[in-house]
């Protein structure tokens, strides 16, 4: 059983700065706001496929 892993881009450049390894019963999408370091401060970062 393994864990998928998905990429968490920013919401305002796109850039994928994170990737967390999720749960996959999870159902509904996910949305963090994290710090970026392209735009220099704490941005929504969205997952990408
Ligand atoms: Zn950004």
């Amino acid at each position: 059983m393994a864990n998928k892993k998905i990429a968490l881009a920013c919401a305002q450049c796109g850039s994928r700065n994170y990737t967390i390894t999720e749960n996959p019963q999870r159902q509904q999408r996910l949305e963090v706001k994290k710090f970026c370091k392209y735009c220099g401060q704490h941005t929504l970062h969205r997952e990408t496929k």
